[in-house]
């Protein structure tokens, strides 16, 4: 029985990688065939038998499988092949599985760190599913989100995973489409919203520190921006929270920002931001700039934001706007004409960075694109919303209407383009360079809180990583097969600021960060068993 109980069990099984004398120690003679493998060739028979899909929903489900059967095979392959299999179990393909959750749903899999790990869960990440990615309310199915980021935390962060616990908080849905899907997994009813909503919401946080204790970090990721900012303000006082979209995505884009300035010259303070999309993405960027600006040239925090204007789904954000504002666009009600268009905001501000984080695709026409370029040598354009369909222009659109001279990074990945016999390496300015990074610091310094400093620290870190090499081709950010290297940079520099500022409990403090980060992450290497 216990060879059987063996290979059913995900975070112990090798499959055909038990040795010899691991077969005879646990019963495993006629459970498998003869033939007994290294870890590296069961990887390239996996890989090998990945690139025979031609859906990438397929690899989806074939590597949801594998994790179920084979923990450290799943998290070698992702690994080693990150940038072929970012892409599949997140941006965009993650999207589309959560879409179609309902069908592909076969088993809980995390159930087990829930069941067995209390004492030592490091990383939550938690969602009610209301705006996943720029796909809107996916409800209960919002699932894959949180457990294809905890895939990220251990793959690229070294966070090993039975310390991962992904949550999704089931409060109904208003999507009427997947309310009257039969194939639906969530609860059949509207949103919980006002005073049921956050009455849930606390019990839950409570029950996170009461379980976990005061260093678990709860990360809260695709919640709509009417919750997002106030469920962060309110609980980041008493417990150690990240918000992905708003202070994850401002980290990986400040950092780009500062990356790029080696070749646009000047500093920061020289540029102005236009954005199309004041939510979470667009009013956490333009925080963290304005924060980082002022803290460089010692201006006014105020002073900063005048730099940077926000569009919104009724037009340039103005101090003589009409309606009331939600408070997180009221910092950048600038005085300022009304523009009712992207264009026309494009033409009055002439900004030298454009940044699309409205979750609605296509909107960097023509005519933005080349107004842009109108009057920069070299426009910066971010296009950042996720997945792919929504994305405000393609890397092609972005060169080929600025002829060649944008420097372009997006939310997801774009192949390189070719343009008048050249190639062009467009940037992923995707979280994933940030988050696990960030948290496996917090976690390695046993940081009680965050503090923006934090975020200034993770950014400053990855734009470090970023050489003369990946300048000269127009890179602005490293390539994501180095990305465990640079996440420990990242980790040790959150953790360096963590000790600096009192919060971190892992004392003493060691002296070489980088080093001691590197020994702590998770490898996914086979154990002896004897
Ligand atoms: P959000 O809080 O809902 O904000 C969306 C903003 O876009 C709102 O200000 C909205 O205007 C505005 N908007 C919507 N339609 C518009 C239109 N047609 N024209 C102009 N503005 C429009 O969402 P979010 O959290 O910021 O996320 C937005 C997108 O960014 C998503 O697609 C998400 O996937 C992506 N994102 C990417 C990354 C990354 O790593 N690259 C990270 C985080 C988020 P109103 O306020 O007037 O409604
Ligand atoms: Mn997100």
């Amino acid at each position: 029985a216990s060879g059987y109980t063996l290979l059913r069990d995900p975070h112990h099984n090798k499959g055909l990688a038990f040795t010899e004398k691991e077969r005879d120690a646990h019963y495993l003679r006629g459970l498998l065939p003869p033939a007994s493998i290294r870890q590296e060739l069961q990887e390239k028979k996996l890989m090998h038998s990945l690139r025979q899909y031609d859906v990438p929903l397929h690899k989806y489900m074939a590597l949801t499988e594998l994790e179920e059967r084979n923990e450290r095979l799943f998290y070698k392959l992702l690994i080693d092949n990150v940038e072929e299999l970012l892409p599949i179990v997140y941006t965009p393909t993650v999207g589309e599985a959560c879409q179609k959750y309902g069908s592909i749903f076969r088993r809980p899999q995390e159930l087990h760190n829930f069941l067995t790990g209390l004492s030592y869960i490091q990383v939550i990440v938690v969602t009610d599913g209301e705006r996943i990615l720029g796909l809107g309310d996916l409800g209960c199915q919002g699932m894959g989100i949180p457990v294809g980021k905890l895939a990220l935390y251990t793959a690229l962060g070294g966070v090993r995973p039975s310390a991962c616990l992904p949550i999704t908080i089931d409060v109904g849905t208003n999507n009427e489409q997947l309310l009257k899907d039969e194939f639906y997994i969530g609860l059949r009813q509207k949103r919980a919203t006002g005073k049921e909503y956050y009455d849930f919401l606390h019990e839950f946080m409570t029950a996170v520190k009461q379980n976990y204790g005061e260093k678990v970090l709860v990360q809260f990721e695709d919640f709509a921006n009417h919750n997002a900012f106030e469920l962060l303000a309110k609980y980041g006082t008493t417990h150690l929270v990240f918000n992905d979209d708003i202070q994850g995505t401002a980290s990986v884009v400040l950092a780009g920002l500062v990356a790029s300035l080696k070749l646009l010259g000047g500093t920061l303070g020289d540029h102005t931001f236009l954005f199309l999309g004041a939510g979470e993405a667009g009013t956490g960027i333009a925080e963290l700039i304005a924060l980082e600006m002022s803290k460089r040239t010692k201006v006014p925090l105020e002073e900063a934001r005048k730099k940077i204007w926000l569009v919104d789904s009724k037009g340039l954000i103005v101090k003589s706007r009409k309606e009331s504002l939600q408070h997180f666009k009221k910092p950048w009600a600038h005085e300022h004409e009304p523009c009712n268009t992207l264009l026309d905001a494009v033409k009055a501000i002439k900004p030298t960075a454009l940044i699309g984080t409205s979750g609605v695709g296509k909107q960097f026409t023509k005519e933005v694109v080349e107004a842009v370029a109108s009057f920069n040598k070299k426009p910066l354009i971010m296009a950042l919303s996720n997945p792919t369909s929504q994305s405000e222009c393609t890397a092609e659109e972005a060169y080929a209407w600025s002829e060649g001279r944008a420097i372009f990074a997006s939310g997801s990945p774009f192949d390189p383009v070719q343009y008048n016999g050249k190639t062009y390496v467009p940037g992923q300015a995707n979280n994933a360079y940030i988050f696990p990074g960030l948290g496996f610091g917090l976690v390695i310094s046993g940081a009680i809180r965050v503090h923006d400093d934090m975020l200034l620290a993770a950014s400053e870190a990855l734009a470090g990583q970023v050489t003369q090499e990946h300048y000269y081709k127009g890179m602005i950010y490293p390539p994501l097969s180095n990305i465990r290297k640079i996440s420990a940079n990242i980790a040790a520099n959150v953790a360096a600021k963590a000790y600096e500022l009192g919060l971190a409990t892992r004392l003493p403090r060691p002296s070489d960060l980088v080093k001691h980060a590197e020994s702590c992450m998770y490898t996914p290497y086979y154990r002896t068993y004897r």
